[in-house]
């Protein structure tokens, strides 16, 4: 996976990945980033990249061509136009199917934008997916980016150590995880559920299939209705009084 970043603040995404799981998955070259700085591409003499809007209002807005150069340079190489994802709180909220989505890419490049945002033209000429972390305004678009490569990043094979690890959690099959419990046996006076110091594997499975239904029902009932369930678990979730609408086959 190579992730590009079109952005003013390179040092901030290269210092962000370099770190932790991400950072392993770049030093054994498992992902690779590039982070380009759009400033470099400012033919301005003070390296501006940014200037009034047109009509008049608050903030700056990042000019079309800077990014445009900076992407054209990026692009030259690759044998076909990559995704572009266009950071924003216009886009569309992230989810763990989008990062599914971003993980079978063999390129992804993200554009940060800054100020008040960017030049509408280059945004139509360039990207194929708006792109939000959540309905709030951050100062720019390097933390979405981060946030987004993090989560595509542990789903490319390798950079876990255990495979698995990415498959049964939270999100998978619409669900929430389980509760995760380790050493002490016993903690504040709380011990552990006993279920999962039995050895029984079938029912240490039951128990976390349980209490992941459980935890979704408490949390995010929403995901509920478009989540994978057996009989079994419909027939838990009404012990615990929630029906879902049967689908038809
Ligand atoms: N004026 C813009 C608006 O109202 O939509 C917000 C601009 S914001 C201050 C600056 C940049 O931060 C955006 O161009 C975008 O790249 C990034 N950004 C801010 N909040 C974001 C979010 N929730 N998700 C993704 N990117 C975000």
């Amino acid at each position: 996976m190579n992730f590009h970043v079109l952005t003013l603040f390179p040092d901030m995404i290269v210092q962000g990945l370099h770190t932790s799981v991400t950072g392993r998955a770049l030093d054994k070259g498992i992902i690779h980033l590039n982070a380009v700085n759009i400033r470099d591409y400012s033919k301005d003499k003070h390296k501006h990249v940014d200037d009034y809007p047109y009509g008049g209002g608050a903030g700056m807005v990042m000019q079309p061509e800077p990014i445009s150069l900076a992407y054209e340079d990026l692009t030259k190489n690759m044998g076909k136009k990559p995704r572009v994802i266009y950071v924003t709180p216009q886009g569309t909220t992230f989810c763990q199917s989008m990062a599914e989505e971003f993980a079978k890419e063999e390129d992804l490049v993200f554009l940060c934008g800054h100020y008040e945002g960017v030049d509408e033209r280059i945004l139509e000429e360039i990207v194929t997916d708006y792109v939000s972390i959540g309905d709030y305004v951050l100062t720019g678009g390097e933390l979405p980016a981060m946030v987004m490569m993090d989560a595509v990043s542990r789903l490319v094979p390798g950079v876990l150590n255990n495979e698995d690890s990415a498959q049964f959690e939270s999100f998978h099959d619409n669900l929430l995880e389980h509760p995760h419990y380790t050493r002490p046996v016993e903690f504040h006076g709380k011990r552990v559920p006993e279920v999962l110091l039995s050895g029984h594997h079938g029912n240490i499975e039951r128990w976390r299939r349980n209490e992941s239904l459980k935890r979704t029902l408490e949390r995010r009932p929403d995901l509920l209705e478009d989540a994978l369930l057996t009989e079994e678990d419909r027939r838990y979730l009404e012990t615990l009084g929630y029906s879902l609408p049967r689908r038809e086959e």
